[in-house]
Formats: structure tokens, sequence, C-alpha cells
């Protein structure tokens, strides 16, 4: 297992970590600015943190400082009701790769959807059966464009909370169940160089409590594990979305879970994602940023 304690070479942001500083928004080429004056490598920024600045600008301020990307966040949201709907779906996801490439992103991240209407807090339907069939076709058909693009696509399975709203896949063994369905000749083995995976990223929050998790990360193997997401879960935890604490802060053991990844192979970036409103968005951006340094060479 790699040792982190001396230094942050494989520390990536994800950038809803500093998305606010003291409460207000942060504009992308800010935190970009920040990462890189402390020596961070990496980010994996948002879809809509990239639009609100231009993806050229964002393009040109990336390589101009040799950040790389660890993901993209985020293409998914597949299910929807009629024809129209999936079409959107698909087209938006589209350009999500082909953001995802002009941006050479490690993976573009897929929060594959739920209920359709569920996040907008009007449901269309109740049949979760349906929505995971249509997540499946949705991935499929995407695969297709993303090999053709050379840009590898990570199912996170989010935590079961969110299976209504958000992700309707929520475990590791469901998401790699779908990756053994879509893309059998890769079980485990190694990722051809030239060949676009298809994979999953692994959120410590989401997944630290499910028994199976190690067997599942055994099972993915070195080719799919396309990305590592850190972050604590707090107890009491006071918000479902928002209250992502600090690693180090919580009741997840992160450093074992690196070690089972790391264990078939991985040797990626650890990506820090906290969404925090009323703690760490609420603190100065440069704090939070020496904090997730501090934090990733003890507690992750
Ligand atoms: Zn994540």
């Amino acid at each position: 297992m790699r040792d982190f304690s001396r230094d942050h070479r494989w520390l990536s942001i994800n950038t809803a970590t500093v998305r606010k500083s003291r409460g207000a928004d942060l504009p992308l080429t800010e935190i970009i600015e920040a990462c890189a004056r402390r020596g961070i490598r990496a980010i994996s920024p948002w879809r809509d943190q990239v639009a609100a600045v231009g993806l050229d600008t964002i393009s040109t301020r990336v390589k101009a400082h040799g950040l790389e990307l660890s993901g993209y966040c985020r293409g998914g949201m597949f299910p929807a009701v009629g024809a129209e709907g999936l079409r959107a779906a698909r087209d938006d996801n589209r350009r999500a790769v082909d953001e995802a490439c002009e941006l050479r992103a490690a993976c573009l991240v897929l929060v594959v959807g739920g209920l359709p209407g569920a996040l907008a807090g009007q449901v269309a339907h109740k049949d979760i059966a349906l929505a995971r069939s249509q997540v499946r076709d949705g991935i499929a058909e995407l695969l297709e464009y993303a090999r053709r693009a050379q840009m590898s696509l990570a199912i996170e399975p989010l935590h079961p909370m969110y299976a209504a709203d958000r992700a309707c896949i929520n475990t590791l063994e469901q998401a790699l169940d779908v990756c053994d369905e879509l893309d059998p000749g890769q079980p485990g083995g190694q990722a051809s160089p030239a060949r676009a995976a298809l994979g999953v990223a692994v959120d410590v929050y989401h997944v630290w409590w499910d028994p199976k998790l190690r067997a599942q990360i055994e099972r993915a193997g070195k080719h799919r594990l396309l990305a590592f997401h850190v972050c604590d879960w707090l107890t009491p935890t006071t918000d479902l979305l928002n209250d992502r604490g600090m690693m180090g802060d919580g009741v997840i053991d992160i450093p074992r879970i690196r070690g089972w990844m790391e264990g078939q192979g991985f040797a990626g970036y650890s990506e820090v994602e906290i969404f925090s409103a009323a703690d760490w968005w609420q603190r100065d951006h440069g704090e939070v940023l020496d904090t997730c340094i501090q934090r990733h060479r003890r507690a992750v």
C-alpha cells in the first residue's frame, strides 16, 4: 500500500468540496489556481462549474497547470418518461463524454438516476425495476459512444438512501453486474491501453457499510476500479446530501478500504469529495484545501 504520509502526490480534489468559500460560490478558475498553488496535481470538476466559466477557458487553465482530471462529474440520470426524455438524456450524456475528452479526464463518472421526477419531488411512477432497465440500456448505448471517443465510464453506486432520486444502482455488486453484462470480456483483467474501460467509482461514503465490499472490490479487479472517492460518515448525520465529513472526522476506516483497492492494483488518485453546507462550505476554501492535504496524509 502506498505511503501517503509524506506528500500529497496522489491527492485529487473533487471541486464540489470547495464549490463555496465562506458560503459564497467560488468559480472553478479560482479553485484551479488555489489547487495549483498548493501542489495539488489533480481535480475532478463538475459540469455546472465548467459551464459557468466556459469549457475552453477551463481546458486552457487545466493544461497550463499540468493538472490531471481523476474524473469528470458527471453523466448518468438515464431514466425518463417517454422517448423524448430518454433521447434528451442520451444526448446530454454524449455531451458529457465530449467534455470529458476535451479535459482529458481519466473517466466520466455516472450517477445513473432513479425514478423519473423524484429529484424535483414529483415522481412519475414507482417502477424501480423499469428505472434500472433504462439505466442498463442507457449505459449500453453510451458505452458505444464512449468507446469511439476513448473515454472510460465509471458507474458510481450510491448509498441506498438515494435510490429514488439520484441512483438506483446502490451497491458495488449491482454496478459490477451491469459491467459484466455489458462488457463481459474484461472480468478483472488488464485494460488494453487503447480501449476505454467500463468500471466503477468507489466512493467510501456510499459503500463503506456494505458487508460485501471487500469481496466486490476483489471481484472488480484493477481494470474496473476506475476512481476512489473519499470523505467521512459523520454520526449523527444531519443532512442526507450535504453533511459529509472530512476524512478522519467520522466512522469510515478509509485506509482499510484503500488497502483493498490497492490490493487489486489500483494506483490512482484519492479524490476528496465533500458536500458540507453547514461546515466546510462555510469556511475559507484555502483552509479547506489545507485540511484536505493534512488529512490525506494521515486519515486516507
Ligand atoms: Zn463520489
